[in-house]
């Protein structure tokens, strides 16, 4: 039978202890327990269904991980305070001092700062390739290489990892693919294509509501219960655990998002349609004239379209700046870093969230310091936003 993403959220059966609907939210950092032999058991990990405290499990966190597992067909998985939360905790637990990724040159900039800076302390080593390119990255691989580390859609260049080839590659080297499926939820489901580890910013398409941050890890259960291990665990020791409050407003959220993504996507078609057909540089996966667009039909689960990130390129920053400042005005979206609103978000990833990329990097990897990145929202009346948009491109003399 197909995977489909959004029935495995449909079919959750997560209730509150009163029979409430939506399950109760855990508001205790700490558990009591009947028998000090439960509290050692539960200690290491022997007692299931127990909870000791809420840095290593929470109830309403567990209703969120499962739902993530679930969305993403993996065995288990766990939520952190934030997507950066769920990278780093991930790479520091596979990795030890001395070992080395292999990475997608273009991905978020947090990311990439976390790579290119902050791992040399650990004197982990890392590569980054072009990650279409599979040659590249099987020649990058090393013998001390433990992860391959991608972005299904790469922020904010949107291109595409090939899973299943990059999965083969790790697999014939025993290195683990590690993919941020952030731009894409529903869209591609990575672990069914062959990736070992899931990470995601909750922040964006699947909270959808802009009002916390929040990430989620999901993988094998091993995996997992090494990461939440009391002893050694990266996550357990690291302590970058997600209030429970907010798991409960998340898991609620994810309820609308396979709507969401389908409005997202259908929108984004739309606009990125019209750009190109006004001559504007386009970047969108959707668009078979995109460099991946092969790639992304072959990885892409049906029915939730091709997303809902679009980047044109104007060539200079002042002419981006320019375009977001007046598109503001006549009420398109905001200008504003991050994505997966309702609203329409719109940025330049050279100047803002891609700006931790030093500036030969961003032109090695392609990246125009005219990109203007949109998380294009959920407009009803999309042929509105257009005639808003082309307004704004005739006052600027763009197209
Ligand atoms: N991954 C991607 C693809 C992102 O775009 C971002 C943030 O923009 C992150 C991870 C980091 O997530 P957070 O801001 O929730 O820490």
């Amino acid at each position: 039978m197909k995977f489909d993403p959004a029935s495995q959220i449909q079919d959750l059966k997560q209730f509150g202890e009163y029979g409430d609907v939506n399950p109760s939210i855990t508001d205790s950092a700490t558990y009591t327990f009947m028998q000090a032999k439960t509290m050692t058991e539960t200690f290491h990990g022997e007692a299931e269904g127990c909870f000791l405290y809420s840095r290593h499990w929470n109830p309403s966190n567990k209703y969120l991980a499962d739902a993530m597992a679930a969305m993403e067909g993996t065995e288990e998985g766990w939520v952190t305070a934030s997507g950066m939360a769920a990278i780093t905790n991930t790479i520091l637990q596979l990795c030890n001092a001395g070992d080395h990724i292999v990475s997608s040159m273009t991905t978020y900039g947090g990311t990439f700062a976390f790579l290119e800076n902050y791992l040399p302390k650990f004197r982990i080593g890392v590569t980054f390739v072009d990650i279409t390119d599979a040659a590249a990255v099987e020649a990058a691989i090393r013998p001390n290489t433990k992860i391959i580390y991608t972005e299904t859609v790469t922020n904010p260049l949107l291109h595409v990892s090939d899973i299943p080839v990059l999965a083969a590659i790790a697999n014939r080297h025993g290195v683990q693919l590690v993919v941020d499926n952030t731009f894409t939820p529903m869209i591609v489901s990575p672990a069914r294509l062959g990736a070992h580890v899931v990470v995601y910013s909750l922040t964006k398409f699947v909270n959808g509501k802009n009002d916390c941050v929040a990430g989620a890890v999901c993988g094998t259960k091993e995996f997992i219960n090494s990461m939440i291990d009391v002893n050694k665990g990266t996550a357990m020791l690291l302590g970058p655990v997600l209030d429970p409050l907010r798991s409960s407003g998340i898991l609620k959220n994810m309820h609308t998002l396979h709507i969401r993504m389908k409005q997202h996507s259908r929108n984004a078609q739309y606009l990125a349609g019209k750009f190109e057909a006004a001559g504007v540089r386009i970047v969108y996966p959707g668009l078979a004239g995109h460099k991946d667009y092969e790639t992304m039909l072959k990885i892409m689960n049906p029915g939730f379209g091709f997303g809902g990130m679009i980047a044109i390129d104007l060539l200079t920053a002042e002419r981006a700046g320019r375009l977001m400042e007046m598109m503001e005005l006549e009420e398109v979206g905001y200008l504003a870093v991050s994505l997966g609103y309702f609203k329409t978000l719109f940025s330049n990833p050279g100047k803002s969230t891609s700006s931790e990329v030093p500036e030969e990097i961003q032109k090695k990897m392609g990246l125009s310091e005219g990109l203007i990145r949109f998380s294009v929202g959920l407009d009803n009346d999309i042929e509105r936003t257009w005639e808003k948009i082309e307004h704004c491109l005739h006052m600027l003399d763009i197209a």
